[in-house]
């Protein structure tokens, strides 16, 4: 994607960790591209242009086309069981309902279509106050110049506050401006608070609401700051609504706060979480093959954000590195189960780790791995030095999520964060 005119912005991945006061305050105006705690470090947060994403994605779909067939415009909405052995699933389309038979199905969706139908536990919606019970419809508005409005916010805080709440106030909900990959290019993200993606009536007010909004904000941004949205416009609107989280896996391992106060080794590691988490200073913590593998039922793994995890973790590990690191782990175990006949839950995990080692996974205690990401990790303390993870670290084995998060969290939002 980098080789790409204007289709990624974020730090480059050598200057990760560099407290230059000059790249940090460089990359200080983009969002999740700087640490929050001092020393303030170089994030590698990245933001792509999802229209050349899209391409390039089918472009690695076609080097595949002889191994791998692709089905768009099909959904799926039924396993086939046979006992507790997940056997296929059934999908309809506009040609109607067909039937797929595999022998291992991931099921991906997000909101756990699929194995909400299986027998496996699961469990609803994420607690209410957090990220995960919000819904959004995103857009993006052309014809601004974000440098300039970054210039704007430095030399007019307040009048930069005042525009954060009168976006807010014209929305109805949580919005605010994202820098895109290009500097005339802008997104709207949005948090519409208590919805669950899972129920069609709360996913047609997200996307009707938040189109209503949409004329208004870009009339009152080229009021609010002329000098970047002079002459903005409605640039697109995301084809799909975003949903960030409904159903989650009860899985043979569940997250929880206790996973990122104390950053746990797991044997069976097979991805890192990577991004968003107040506790560890968004350092890496492992994520276990067994928060995608679903109790009681056979053939199925369930990588993604509806992985297992508690009300609370799930808020952390619905970030896209972890989905995309668990997607990717859940191919290589679904391939190495059916190569050696072992089926998933007794699937060989040295092997697959190896071979995402192979693939590039920087997986930690790996002989084939760089060294420097773990020696990273520990030399950082796996970020376990701010006073959250010490919060959390003295309730020890009494650390319970939603206590934790009640008492300590929601207080670091309300101190830390402007967004939801
Ligand atoms: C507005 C918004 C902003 C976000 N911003 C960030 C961010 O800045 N950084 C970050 O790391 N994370 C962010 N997230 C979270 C992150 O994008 C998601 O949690 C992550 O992409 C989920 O990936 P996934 O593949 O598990 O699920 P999804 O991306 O939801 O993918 C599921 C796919 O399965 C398809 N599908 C669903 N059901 C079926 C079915 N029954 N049959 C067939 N296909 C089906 C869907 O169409 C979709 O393509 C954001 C989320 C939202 C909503």
């Amino acid at each position: 994607m980098e080789s790409i005119p204007d289709a990624v912005l974020g730090p480059r991945l050598d200057r990760i960790g560099s407290t230059d006061p000059a790249l940090v305050n460089a990359w200080k105006a983009i969002h999740g591209c700087v640490s929050e705690s001092t020393p303030h470090r170089l994030v590698r947060a990245v933001y792509f242009e999802p229209n050349q994403l899209k391409i390039e994605m089918d472009k690695m779909l076609l080097e595949e086309k002889d191994r791998i067939r692709v089905l768009y415009h099909s959904w799926g909405t039924k396993p086939i069981m046979e006992g507790n052995e997940v056997k296929g699933v059934i999908f309809e389309s506009k040609e109607g309902r067909q039937a797929i038979f595999a022998k291992v199905v991931i099921d991906a969706t997000g909101d756990g279509d699929i194995f909400r139908q299986t027998g496996t536990p699961f469990d609803t919606v994420a607690d209410f106050d957090t990220r995960s019970r919000t819904t959004s419809l995103v857009w993006r508005i052309g014809g601004i110049n974000w440098d300039l409005f970054t210039e704007w916010k430095k030399a007019n805080p307040r009048a930069n506050s005042a525009l954060n709440k009168g976006i807010r106030k014209i929305a109805g909900f949580g919005s605010i401006l994202i820098a895109s990959s290009r500097n005339d290019v802008c997104w709207v993200n949005n948090w519409h608070p208590d919805m669950d993606c899972s129920k069609i009536a709360d996913l047609t007010q997200t996307e009707i609401k938040t189109r209503d909004t949409m004329r208004d904000v870009v009339e009152y941004l080229r009021e609010a700051c002329p000098a970047a949205f002079r002459n903005a416009y409605l640039y697109d609107i995301a084809p799909q609504l975003g949903a960030r989280c409904s159903y989650r896996l009860q899985g043979e391992y569940i997250m929880t706060v206790k996973d990122f106060a104390f950053a746990p080794r797991f044997d069976d590691v097979i991805a890192w979480h990577s991004t968003v988490c107040m506790i560890n200073d968004c350092a890496p913590i492992e994520i276990p093959y067994r928060a995608i593998l679903p109790r009681d039922v056979e053939n199925l793994l369930c990588p993604g954000r509806h992985l297992s995890a508690d009300e609370i973790a799930i808020d952390w590990l619905t970030l896209i590195p972890q989905c995309v690191g668990t997607g990717q782990a859940a191919g290589v175990a679904a391939a190495v189960a059916v190569m050696d006949g072992t089926g998933v839950r007794n699937v060989n995990i040295k092997k697959v780790q190896d071979i995402l080692v192979e693939q590039d996974v920087p997986l930690p205690r790996n002989e084939k791995t760089d060294p420097s990401y773990t020696e990273c990790c520990e030399e950082h303390e796996y970020g376990l030095y701010t006073d959250l993870a010490e919060k959390a670290r003295a309730q020890g084995d009494a650390l319970n999520s939603k206590k934790f998060y009640d008492e300590h969290i929601l207080q670091w939002y309300k101190e830390n964060f402007s967004g939801k």
